[in-house]
């Protein structure tokens, strides 16, 4: 009883010392399950979105990312859901059941969609895995720069910023 009233009282200071603390965590946790929920829901609309990882058992049936959570942020506004849709009513049409993705990423500055869909589903990526190349990967735009290095395609704003983040250093004179 008397620790019970020691602990919770500590836990009340604690509260009172890290206010801002308590409440960040709080809105982290609201976030996390918000958006876990939100998955959830898109998964039940399109099945093949879930992410069934197989070789980490204990991480499925987690909803915290998604197969188009795994595509850049610019690329998803611009047209992942357009896509998602066009791939479904594609699936639909057919009366495909055993589709699934196998991974989704950016390489090389382009979208890569790899999945077990046959050459006609290839026509509708290849259009999207085109236009990728062409748009801006963190706010949609069309792309008007491609980086060097890393190669990734960026609109003139976020390119500016990108440089003004990590600006080029010059060489130091031999
Ligand atoms: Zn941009």
């Amino acid at each position: 009883m008397f620790k019970l009233l020691k602990y919770g009282f500590e836990d009340f200071v604690d509260y009172v010392n890290n206010k801002q603390q308590y409440w960040n965590n709080l809105i982290d946790s609201l976030k996390f399950w918000c958006n876990w929920y939100k998955n959830k829901l898109i998964c039940v609309r399109y099945p093949w979105l879930f992410i069934n990882s197989g070789v980490y058992p204990w991480l499925d049936n987690q909803y915290t990312e998604i197969w188009i959570d795994c595509m850049p942020e610019g690329w998803r506004k611009r047209f992942g859901w357009k896509m998602v849709r066009d791939i479904d009513k594609y699936l639909r049409k057919h009366k495909i059941k055993d589709y699934h993705i196998d991974q989704v990423k950016e390489k090389y500055g382009e979208l890569c969609w790899y999945d077990n869909a046959g050459p006609e589903l290839s026509k509708i990526k290849e259009k999207y895995e085109e236009l990728s190349a062409r748009t801006c990967v963190i706010c949609g735009k069309d792309a008007t720069h491609i980086s060097a290095g890393y190669v990734c395609p960026y609109c003139e704003n976020c390119m500016n910023d990108l440089l003004k983040r990590q600006p080029l250093r010059k060489f130091n004179k031999l």
